[in-house]
C-alpha cells in the first residue's frame, strides 16, 4: 500500500520530468534489446560480469548496516560501486555494462533503502546508459574492447589510455545529464550545481573511478588480485559511510543523540518493548529559565552549559539510556527495562546532577541551572513513541507549574505521586529532605 501512495506520488511528477524518465527508461531496454542481438556472448565474459556484479553486492552488503547514501530529489548521490563497474565498462561489449548496474542496484534497493521503486528504476537505468555510452566511448577511441586481452590493450599506448580516460567522462557526463535533468526539472538547477560544487563529492567520484582503474588492471593481470583492490575499497566505503553515520546520528553541540537519530531509535525500543511486554519509559528534560543564562553570560556560556548539561544526564542515567537533543534547551531519553517508578528515580538523579553542575564564563562567573523533567511510562500513557513524548511533556510542563527544579510523572499515575518540591522526596535527595524535616500535613 504505501509502495503504490509513494509510485503515485512520483506520477505526479512534472510532465517534462515524466517525459525524461520514459525516454530514459526506453533508451535503456533498448540499448540491452540491441546489445544482446549483436554481441556475441562468452562464457569468459559472463563470468566477468558475475565477479564484479558479486563485488558490488558484498560492498553493498559489507557497509549495510551504516547510512548507505540514499537517492535523493535533491541531490546526486555518491557511492563507491563505480570500482566494481569500471572493469565492466572496460573489459567487456557495452551491453554487459548496461546490465552489469542491475544487480547492485536491485541489492542495496532491497536490503538498504526500499524506496520509491521508480526512482530507483530510473537512476538504475541512467546509470546503465551512462556506463554503456563509457564502454562505447572506449571501444571507438581504443578500436577494441579488452576482453581476454590483457593489459597492453588497456594501457599499452597513448591512444589505450585516451580511451580509458574519455570512457570515465562520458559515464559521469550522461549519467549527470540524466540525474541532473530530473532533479533540475523537480526542485530546481541550483541543487545540480551546489551537488556539483560538492568537494567531498568530487573526491568520491575522483576515488570511485582511480579504484576502478586498479581493480581494472588487477583482473587483468590475474583475477584474484581483485581482492587486493577489494579490501582496501571495502574499508574506506565503511570509513566515509560511517563519518557520514555518526554525523547524522549526533548533536554537534551537545555530543548526545540528534534529534532524527533518537526519535527513530527511541521509537523502535517502544516498538520492541510492546512486542516484549517489556518495561519502558520515556524522559522529557527541560533547562528552567534557560533565556536568563543566555541574556546574563551571552550566548557562548549558554552553549557551554547545554553541553554539561547533555554530559550530566548521560552520566546521571545507565550507558543503555538513549539521550538526545530535542531540540534548544530541551533534552529525552528513551530508559528501556524501567518501569514509572525506576524511571522517576532516574529523574530525580539527572534534576540532582544537573543542579550540581557548575560552568565558569568567560567573564569567571559560575553558572548553574536546573531543570524540570517529566516521565512517562510505556502502557500507564501510551503505547506510542508519540503517545509516550506527549505525556512526558505534559508532565515536563506540570512540573515547570509546579515551580520549576522538579519531576512529575504523567497521567493517571501523577494523581498518586505526593505533590512535592523533589528535593523534598527523602527516595530522590535524602539529604535535602533531611535538612528540610518531614513535610507538613502529610
Ligand atoms: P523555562 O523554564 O520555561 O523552560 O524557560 P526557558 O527560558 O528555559 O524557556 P524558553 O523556551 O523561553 O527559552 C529557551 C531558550 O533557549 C531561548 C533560546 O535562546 C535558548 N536556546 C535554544 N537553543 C540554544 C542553543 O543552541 N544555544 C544557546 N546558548 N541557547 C539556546
Ligand atoms: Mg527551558
Ligand atoms: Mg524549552
Amino acid at each position: 500500500m504505501k509502495a503504490l501512495t509513494r509510485a503515485r506520488a512520483s506520477w505526479q511528477l512534472p510532465r517534462a520530468v515524466r517525459i525524461a524518465i520514459v525516454a530514459v527508461l526506453v533508451g535503456y531496454v533498448a540499448v540491452i534489446v540491441g546489445g544482446v542481438m549483436t554481441t556475441g556472448f562468452s562464457i569468459r565474459d559472463l563470468a566477468t560480469l558475475g565477479l564484479f556484479s558479486a563485488c558490488g553486492v558484498v560492498s553493498v552488503e559489507v557497509s549495510l548496516r551504516l547510512a548507505w547514501p540514499r537517492p535523493r530529489r535533491d541531490r546526486i548521490s555518491r557511492d563507491f560501486l563505480g570500482v566494481w563497474a569500471l572493469p565492466v565498462m572496460l573489459l567487456l561489449p557495452p551491453v554487459y555494462a548496461a546490465v552489469a548496474v542491475v544487480v547492485p542496484g536491485l541489492y542495496v534497493q532491497l536490503r538498504a533503502w526500499r524506496t520509491d521503486p521508480l526512482k530507483v528504476v530510473y537512476s538504475t537505468a541512467a546509470l546503465g546508459l551512462a556506463r554503456a555510452a563509457g564502454s562505447a566511448t572506449f571501444i571507438a577511441i581504443a578500436g577494441h574492447h579488452a576482453s581476454g586481452a590483457g593489459l597492453t590493450h588497456l594501457f599499452g599506448s597513448g591512444r589505450n589510455e585516451l580511451a580509458v580516460l574519455a570512457a570515465i567522462l562520458v559515464w559521469w557526463l550522461v549519467n549527470y545529464i540524466l540525474i541532473g535533468a530530473v532533479v533540475a526539472l523537480s526542485v530546481g538547477l541550483h541543487h545540480v550545481l551546489a551537488s556539483l560544487r560538492d568537494r567531498e563529492a568530487i573526491s568520491v567520484d575522483v576515488v570511485d573511478a582511480s579504484m576502478g582503474i586498479l581493480a581494472t588492471i588487477a583482473f587483468a593481470l590475474r583475477p584474484e588480485l581483485v581482492a587486493v583492490v577489494a579490501a582496501p575499497v571495502l574499508y574506506m566505503q565503511h570509513q566515509a559511510f560511517s563519518g557520514l553515520r555518526s554525523a547524522v546520528r549526533t548533536d554537534l553541540l551537545t555530543d548526545v543523540a540528534s534529534p532524527e537519530y533518537w526519535r527513530e531509535t527511541a521509537a523502535r525500543e517502544v516498538q520492541r518493548a510492546v512486542a516484549s511486554a517489556a518495561d519502558l519509559a520515556v524522559l522529557m528534560v527541560d533547562i528552567d529559565h534557560f533565556k536568563n543564562v543566555n541574556d546574563r553570560h551571552g550566548h557562548l556560556a549558554g552553549d557551554a552549559v547545554l553541553a554539561a548539561v547533555a554530559r550530566a544526564i548521560a552520566t546521571a542515567l545507565r550507558p543503555g539510556d538513549l539521550v538526545g537533543r530535542l531540540g534548544g534547551e530541551e533534552f529525552a531519553a528513551v530508559l528501556s527495562g524501567s518501569n514509572i517508578a525506576d524511571a522517576e528515580s532516574a529523574a530525580g538523579r539527572v534534576r540532582a546532577a544537573v543542579a550540581d553542575v557548575r560552568v565558569r564564563s568567560d567573564r569567571g562567573d559560575w553558572i548553574s541551572v536546573t531543570v524540570s523533567a517529566g516521565v512517562a511510562g510505556l502502557a500507564a500513557n501510551g503505547a506510542t513513541l508519540a503517545e509516550l513524548l506527549d505525556a512526558a511533556d505534559g508532565a515536563l510542563y506540570a512540573a515547570k507549574d509546579a515551580g520549576r527544579n522538579a519531576v512529575r510523572v504523567a497521567g493517571p499515575v501523577r494523581d498518586r505521586l505526593i505533590d512535592l518540591r523533589p528535593d523534598l522526596r527523602p527516595d530522590l535527595c535524602p539529604e535535602l529532605a533531611e535538612q528540610a524535616g518531614p513535610p507538613e500535613g502529610r
